[in-house]
């Protein structure tokens, strides 16, 4: 049996002070990956920091017209927001995809951002990964990948990055803003997921002890008109094989504004930055929408259990950007 320490802080400062001082504690928020990993002793902290009584549950108009979501902010909560659901519609739909209403309603935003990959081999102990044990090997790359990414990844880790709702965040230029001790820091979303490169453990540019605060979403007039598109195994509970997160404006049937990013293909949320070139300024319709799916995906590099993924996406991206040219989503 392992002893852990449980303690609820009282404030911010508290709750940052006992983590990074302590390599051997973690954040608890609505534990809902925390405590299955702990459980499977993929993660073994001797102490947790339990942060849900701090005051970071709101979900409210920025200064500047945007979006600021609370770090405890409860996904469910986001998803029913009425400033989310009608200016950042993307961002509600890519919630209510996820997990189920009870997990839903327990799991944070900022918890969210931090969970961890799906990968059977990182989840199993006996399994060498470089993610869970660096320097040990990837049992993905040889072994069942059919769930696994095909772009950003190295031969040091495949794992598909499995939140929805950093999709969303990623084609809307979301910031994260964070507290520790280095003081106060904000991350734009690319920064703050990292692709695996030669150290799969490091997901996240954040220290030991750096707590998330807040997700801003900038003032953004194209994500009225938005979608997410999840493509899975079974309609509800399930992650994404491939998912886009997709908003657009059109200007007399040519694309004035456009953003993209792909889910469950990659090892990071992927802001499609290469579709979108081909989309600005183009003709709206199939022809410029399959291109830019083309163009996407060019450099997928697919293993032999999930090449079906490379035409996947592209399928999903076109069916996401005719979906919200034909249903009347853009103007
Ligand atoms: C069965 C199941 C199905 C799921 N399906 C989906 C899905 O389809 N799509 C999807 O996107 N997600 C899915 N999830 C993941 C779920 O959304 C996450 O588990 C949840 O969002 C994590 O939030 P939490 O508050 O429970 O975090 P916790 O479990 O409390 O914490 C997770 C990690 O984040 C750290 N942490 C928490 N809060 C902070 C903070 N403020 N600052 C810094 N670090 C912090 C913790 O130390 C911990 O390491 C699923 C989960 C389960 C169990």
């Amino acid at each position: 049996m392992r002893l852990i320490t449980y303690s609820r802080a009282a404030d911010a400062a508290g709750a940052i002070t006992t983590v990074s001082s302590d390599p051997t504690s973690d954040f608890l928020a609505g534990g809902t990956t925390e405590i299955d990993l702990l459980r499977q002793n993929v993660l073994t902290p001797r102490r947790l920091v339990d942060i849900n009584a701090l005051p970071l549950t709101g979900v409210e108009q920025a200064p500047d017209g945007g979006l600021r979501i609370g770090a405890l902010a409860r996904m469910s909560e986001v998803a029913a927001s009425p400033l989310v659901r009608e200016r950042f519609p993307v961002i509600a739909e890519a919630l209510e995809s996820g997990a189920s209403p009870q997990l839903r309603n327990m799991a944070s935003m900022g918890g969210n951002l931090m969970q961890r990959v799906r990968c059977p081999y990182y989840r199993d102990t006996a399994s060498p990964c470089n993610r869970r044990e660096p320097g040990t090997g990837c049992s993905a790359v040889e072994g069942f990948s059919r769930g696994h990414a095909v772009l950003g990844t190295s031969e040091h880790c495949i794992a598909t990055h499995p939140s929805d709702v950093a999709v969303a965040l990623a084609a809307l230029d979301a910031r994260v803003h964070t507290h520790g001790s280095r003081g106060e820091q904000t991350y734009s979303i690319d920064d703050f997921f990292l692709t695996p490169g030669h150290t799969p453990h490091r997901e996240h540019p954040l220290e030991h002890g750096e707590l998330i605060t807040a997700i801003e979403v900038p003032s953004s007039p194209v994500a009225r008109r938005s979608l997410y598109l999840k493509v899975r195994d079974r309609e509800s509970y399930e992650f994404a094989l491939v998912s886009a997160a997709c908003a657009l404006s059109l200007v007399d049937g040519t694309i004035a504004d456009v953003r993209l990013a792909l889910g469950g293909v990659a090892t990071k949320p992927w802001r499609a930055h290469r579709a979108e070139g081909v989309l600005l300024g183009a003709e709206a319709g199939r022809e410029s929408f399959t291109e830019a799916a083309r163009v996407e995906l060019a450099d997928a590099r697919p293993t032999a259990n999930n090449a079906f993924k490379t035409g996947l996406a592209q399928r999903v991206i076109v069916r996401a950007l005719e979906t919200l040219t034909a249903n009347g989503r853009t103007s």
